[in-house]
């Protein structure tokens, strides 16, 4: 075991598949009465890692029902334990009176994400590789299932280790130079060096790039419409779902709550929202929906904001054209209201003219958000991530970025050697190399029972 983590190798039971009836239903044993439980259930074990067609037996030595057995002795399976996989008949009340017999005999119940927990403590698995199982499951699109595989087959472990690689190159480096203080070093005048703190810098921001995108295409982008009250919101909401759920009238302040809805724009998972109109004036409702519309845009990846271009052609408001992290996409609605629309300069970058009642400029507009949220293909593919894994990669870069100013500002070597370190293992974090109960027990009570 890796980690100085407690670590109980009591025997968990679960199903692996859903509730509910089916052709089949797979029941997984995992842990150090895995053989015993085995000889009990099916008289005699299996022939290790075949399918086996067994009988599964009570204790009282009736039989509960019949199917494959899989056995798959320790450390090589899944959780690096003993395994024990019954695929049988998909019926409730069969598996969990397989399930209770299985308990009875010592064995408890699973709690979630338990299984791939015993596989990361095992080192079967790493902490980036057992999550992105758990988002496969979870995957909404094909796209993102790719890229959780992706993340699964080790992909983004890979790129988190070759920029582990090159933090510890240059510690090497910086440290050796530390070791032997009374030889004057001039780092500056090391171009080798320089070059390798540049290297790792623009890796830096390379791999947090494409992280970012794995973290959109995993937890899908969050689209928030938003615009003075009547501008066309609900309209657009409308089209982009293909269906009426905001109500759409000419009083203005119709939409108080805030409406959610996921699409699917070319296999990138989108939560749009509806908000209600930002408007001066309003009475005790209204103010409440703009409260809870401000607070939704801070959530927002991307704010399309709605101008009524029939009424005056305005601009995007500071206070949402100024917002972190997201990006704003100009949207002239009511082209069809307008006689000499043809002669609209419509160059402007992320700027898009539409009639959200004929649908008129929805594919540009699909086209906009589409090369915002940078899903072109890349060669070497995306991969799932996580918010987690990007705060420790910004945190790490951000130790990064001081070491390399305390080099560049001639500061003691000793300095830089410790952000480097505190960047490296901001790293280690991701992977789970540096880890800690609380944080894996958050992870994994995310997953489902039985994985
Ligand atoms: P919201 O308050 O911003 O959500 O606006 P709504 O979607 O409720 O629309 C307000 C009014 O404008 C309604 O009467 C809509 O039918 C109308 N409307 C919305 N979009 C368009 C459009 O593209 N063209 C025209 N002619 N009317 C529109």
């Amino acid at each position: 075991m890796s980690n100085k983590l407690s670590y109980l190798n009591d025997t968990i039971v679960a199903a692996a598949t859903p509730q509910g009836r089916s052709g089949v239903s797979v029941i997984r044993i995992s842990g150090k009465d895995t053989e015993n439980i085995g000889k009990i259930i099916l008289r005699s074990l299996p022939k290790p890692r075949s399918a086996n067609l067994k009988k599964f037996y009570s204790l009282e030595g009736e039989i509960l029902d019949w199917g494959i057995a899989v056995y798959f002795p320790g450390p090589k399976s899944f959780t690096g334990e003993s395994v024990l996989e019954l695929h049988c008949h998909g019926s409730p009340v069969v598996t969990s009176s397989i399930i209770n017999e299985i308990v009875t005999c010592g064995a408890r119940f699973a709690g979630p994400g338990e299984f791939s927990k015993r596989a990361f403590i095992n080192e079967k698995l790493d902490l980036v590789q057992a999550e992105a199982v758990s988002d496969l499951i979870s995957s909404q699109t094909e796209k993102s299932a790719k890229a959780a595989i992706r993340s699964m087959t080790g992909e983004f472990s890979k790129a988190v280790e070759l920029q582990k690689e090159k933090l510890t190159l240059l510690r090497v480096h910086i440290e050796a130079a530390i070791d032997f203080p009374d030889e004057e070093i001039d780092f500056l005048s090391d171009k080798e060096l320089i070059a390798r703190i540049q290297a790792c810098d623009d890796s830096f921001s390379n791999v947090i790039k494409v992280t970012s995108m794995g973290r959109l295409l995993r937890d899908g982008y969050k689209i928030v419409i938003a615009g003075k009250p009547n501008a066309g919101k609900s309209s657009l909401f409308n089209l982009l779902v293909g269906s009426n759920s905001a109500i759409v009238t000419d009083i203005a302040g119709t939409t108080r709550d805030v409406l959610r809805e996921t699409i699917n724009i070319d296999g990138i998972a989108v939560e749009l929202r509806d908000t209600a109109g930002f408007q001066q004036n309003v009475g005790v409702v209204e103010k409440e929906g703009i409260r809870r519309a401000r607070k939704t845009l801070l959530e927002a990846d991307i704010v399309l904001w709605v101008n009524d271009i029939a009424e005056k052609k305005e601009n995007i408001p500071d206070e949402i054209s100024s917002l972190n992290d997201v990006k704003a996409v100009l949207i002239h609605n009511k082209i069809d209201l307008i006689a000499d629309a043809q002669k609209l300069n419509k160059k402007e970058r992320n700027t898009v003219y539409l009639s959200a009642k004929t649908g008129k400029g929805l594919d540009i507009l699909l086209k906009t958000i589409k090369s915002i949220a940078g899903h072109e293909e890349t060669e070497q593919g995306t991969y799932t991530a996580r918010q987690r894994h990007i705060e420790a990669l910004r945190r790490s870069f951000d130790h990064f970025k001081l070491g390399k100013k305390a080099f560049y500002d001639k500061k003691d070597g000793a300095i830089v050697a410790e952000e480097l370190r505190l960047s490296h293992d901001a790293l280690c974090e991701i992977t789970g190399e540096v880890t800690n109960e609380e944080i894996l027990g958050r992870i994994f009570s995310e997953f489902c029972i039985g994985k």
